[in-house]
């Protein structure tokens, strides 16, 4: 069963994309950065489609790596829970996973001019920076 919901299996899909947890952070997601998704039914469509959501094309990557970022705080939240017990926190895995994504750019791109306290408020500067782009192709 999954460990957020237990009303259903634990599948890749539905731990990922389709448990009412993950698809509040999923849309909350989006929402923040300005975009419009349906979730989709599978994680590789999921996989091979993200990149083409964001409404800035000139920042996919960017966009790629705050949507790898929420799959891995998916992935440890449901580790957490069932090997420690720690209920997740929806507000507080949004804003991890935003922290983490800030932390991984500024790793791939040292003069990313944001800090990961930054995350909350720079969506919109987000679109426009180019750097890890560049970094990807
Ligand atoms: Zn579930």
């Amino acid at each position: 069963m999954c460990p957020f919901c237990s009303t259903h299996l634990e599948t890749i899909n539905h731990l990922f994309l389709h448990c009412k947890l993950s698809w509040s952070l999923w849309q909350r997601l989006v929402s923040w950065w300005g975009a419009e998704w349906v979730v989709p039914g599978d994680i590789t469509v999921w996989y091979y489609n993200w990149p083409f959501l964001s409404p800035s094309i000139t920042n996919r990557s960017t966009w790629l790596l705050l949507g790898l970022s929420l799959l891995w705080t998916i992935w440890l939240a449901r580790n957490n829970l069932v090997f420690t017990n720690v209920e997740p926190n929806h507000v507080q895995l949004f804003d991890v996973s935003l922290v983490r994504a800030f932390w991984w750019i500024k790793s791939l791109q040292p003069e990313f001019p944001y800090s990961a306290g930054c995350s909350f408020l720079a969506a919109d500067a987000l679109h426009s920076w180019r750097g890890v782009l560049r970094k990807f192709t």
